[in-house]
């Protein structure tokens, strides 16, 4: 008889995002910590952690598209600010617009509305240069009727402690800041939470490191691990010296070899670019990923320790496996195993 083995599952838990939230709100006295949540929560299901980050006290979300802000206030329902990063025009939806440019300004004033500005320090890819700061500086008519929530900035080098860029940054927000002495202020993301106390500001804006990620590269991991990905072995083989695994034939056993065929792939998110380089932990050993990634499927050599049966799961993200190790050996970020999550898994949100 034929017995199915079923699919992928990612679990995701939410204590550990309420923990990790708490922790980066507790990096400054007197500061509040914003969750962002683009990409679906980084890939990991704003509807499930929306509304816990607000049962936990969250009053602040950021996302990036004003469709992500729609479905999150639907999550969330009313109250706790939503703004959109990438900015919308004048609407009738609860959701705070991010102000990137002049025209934005000019679009939304006279509204009476919320509204957070961005003003660009360096990163040069959305918020007002310096001469559109200039402007509506000196010409405080331009904003009228557009109740400033925030004032913020995004940091380019946050990640990099020593990057000169990061003081630059925080130097050139002070000086832009000025012409608006009365709005609150918004600086830090995740690693900017870490540069030191001269990056507080009233509301710190942690996307990676509510969801695990390492916002201290290089540094041990100041935040608990929040993912949780396993998938079922289809098959077990055994492969002669010689003979080779997958497409390509990539890789060619050295010694009589048990490989385990797991049912996930590159269609899950589980980036091709890993290919001879991923690894996962099989009943708390690390099992080397062998040949080429394929679209739904994996192969790992099992070898070493007991032999493993078809349907035992083995963990492709989670303990011994940290998203931000995978990304660095797939020439990515921890960020971008995360959003690139498939939707063929079975998902769990765990208190
Ligand atoms: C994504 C983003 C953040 C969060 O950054 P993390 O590095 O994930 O903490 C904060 N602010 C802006 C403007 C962003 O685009």
């Amino acid at each position: 008889m034929l017995t199915e083995i079923g699919r992928g599952r990612l679990t995701v838990n939410l204590g550990a995002i309420i923990a990790n939230w708490r922790l980066l709100g507790a990096m400054h006295p007197g500061q509040t910590a914003a969750a962002v949540m683009k990409a679906d929560a980084y890939g990991l299901g704003a509807a499930a952690i929306g509304p816990a980050l607000r049962d936990a006290g969250c009053r602040h979300f950021f996302v990036a598209h004003r469709q992500e802000g729609v479905a999150l206030r639907q999550a969330i329902g009313p109250g706790p600010m939503i703004a959109v990063l990438n900015g919308f025009a004048p609407d009738d939806s609860d959701l705070v617009p991010v102000l990137n440019s002049l025209p934005d300004v000019n679009a939304w004033s006279g509204m009476g509305r919320e509204a957070i500005l961005h003003l660009d320090t360096g990163m040069a890819r959305l918020g007002l240069d310096a001469a559109e700061q200039m402007i509506l500086a000196g010409a405080p008519s331009l904003r009228q009727g557009i109740v400033l929530r925030f004032v913020m900035t995004h940091l380019c080098c946050a990640d990099e402690p020593a990057h000169p860029l990061n003081e630059a940054q925080q130097e050139r927000f002070a000086a832009a800041c000025a012409p608006y002495p009365d709005v609150p202020r918004s600086l830090a993301n995740s690693s900017g939470l870490f540069l030191g106390a001269g990056y507080a500001t009233a509301l710190a804006r942690p996307g990676a490191a509510l969801y695990g990620l390492n916002p201290t590269p290089g540094q041990p991991n100041p935040m608990q691990p929040v993912v949780t990905l396993e998938a079922p072995i289809l098959q077990i083989r055994q492969v002669r010296t010689g003979e080779s695994v997958g497409y390509g034939a990539a890789w060619t056993a050295t010694r009589p070899s048990c490989i385990a065929t797991v049912a996930a792939g590159y269609a899950d998110g589980y980036l091709r670019a890993l290919s001879g380089r991923g690894w996962a932990i099989l009943a708390g050993r690390r099992v080397p990923l062998v040949g080429r990634v394929s679209m739904d499927l994996l192969t790992f050599d099992a070898t070493d320790g007991p032999e493993p049966a078809p349907g035992e799961m083995i963990t492709l993200m989670g303990k011994g496996v940290a998203p931000d190790d995978l990304g660095h050996v797939a020439g990515t970020i921890g960020y971008e195993m995360l959003t690139s999550l498939g939707a063929r898994y079975d998902r769990a949100w765990v208190a």
